[in-house]
């Protein structure tokens, strides 16, 4: 007795996937992409802003984690990090997925977090289609190839379509996004890492925690590459093993609480 609302078949999600591959195809003909961070023409992401994103260091943030065991981000959303996530995103830049999920997997090394499985925030199956991808899960992939640990697409669903969070407040974004989850019983005593792109409010993240909880899963936390939460809602996190190799990061400073470790890896950056 499932309570999934009926999203779009797959033939008809075939095919919007491949009408937006045409769209983008013919788009990028009559207006050439630009560079989500310097602007220029014919690329999605030039190398040299690649090389700027690989020298963005880790900067471990943990958030107010509520019903989740843990919630933490590699960095501020800005400047680089925040354009390089919308580029993957928004415009079609895949080959960010893996750059970006590397912080991820160097987050998880320096925490002391452990799972049984990553799980990608999923999306509205008639979004993914539109979209192509579903952005959360092309970096959890990524993670499980560089940790071994393995990745669970399947244990979430999106129940209902939502707005996009961006555009809302923080209460609007609870209600957005409330019940709009269903997890699998397979969840059922397993720690859980949640994987996404961006957490703004956590509001997402609670919510999937509260539909894998309802399934009796474990300890579930969250990891998100950037966070755009206020300097109040961002506590340290304290790691003894990993403090020495940590340092203050200069943007947020003391009243931050943020520390950081070199994570500029040359290798992280495709070819
Ligand atoms: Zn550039």
């Amino acid at each position: 007795m499932k309570s999934v609302a009926a999203p779009a078949n797959g033939r008809h999600r075939e095919l919007m996937a491949k009408a937006t591959q045409a769209r983008d195809w013919l788009l990028d003909l009559v207006f050439p992409p630009r560079c989500g961070h310097c602007g220029r023409v014919d690329y999605r992401f030039c190398e040299d802003c690649l090389r700027e994103l690989a020298r963005v260091p880790v900067a471990l943030s943990s958030l107010g984690a509520d019903c989740l065991d843990g919630i933490c981000a590699t960095g501020g959303h800005g400047g680089v990090l925040r354009n390089a996530l919308q580029s993957f995103k928004y415009y079609g830049g895949v080959e960010l997925s893996a750059p970006l999920a590397a912080r991820l997997a160097m987050a998880m090394q320096a925490l002391e977090w452990r799972f049984d499985i990553l799980a990608p925030v999923p999306l509205f199956a008639d979004r993914e289609a539109e979209r192509g991808y579903n952005q959360a899960a092309l970096l959890s992939g990524h993670v499980a190839a560089e940790t071994g640990i393995r990745t669970r697409a399947d244990v979430l669903k999106r129940i209902r379509s939502t707005s996009q969070q961006a555009l809302l407040s923080e209460r609007e974004r609870r209600e957005n996004v409330k019940d709009a989850f269903e997890a699998s019983g397979e969840v059922q005593g397993l720690t859980v890492l949640l994987i996404d792109d961006v957490a703004t409010t956590g509001s997402t993240l609670r919510e999937c925690a509260n539909a894998l909880r309802a399934k009796g899963a474990g300890r579930i936390y969250g990891i998100a590459v950037s966070h755009s939460l206020s300097r109040q809602w961002v506590r340290r996190e304290a790691s003894n093993e990993y403090q020495d190799t940590w340092r203050r990061d200069q943007d947020f400073g003391s009243a931050g609480q943020l520390h950081s470790f070199e994570g500029g890896q040359a290798g992280s950056i495709p070819a």
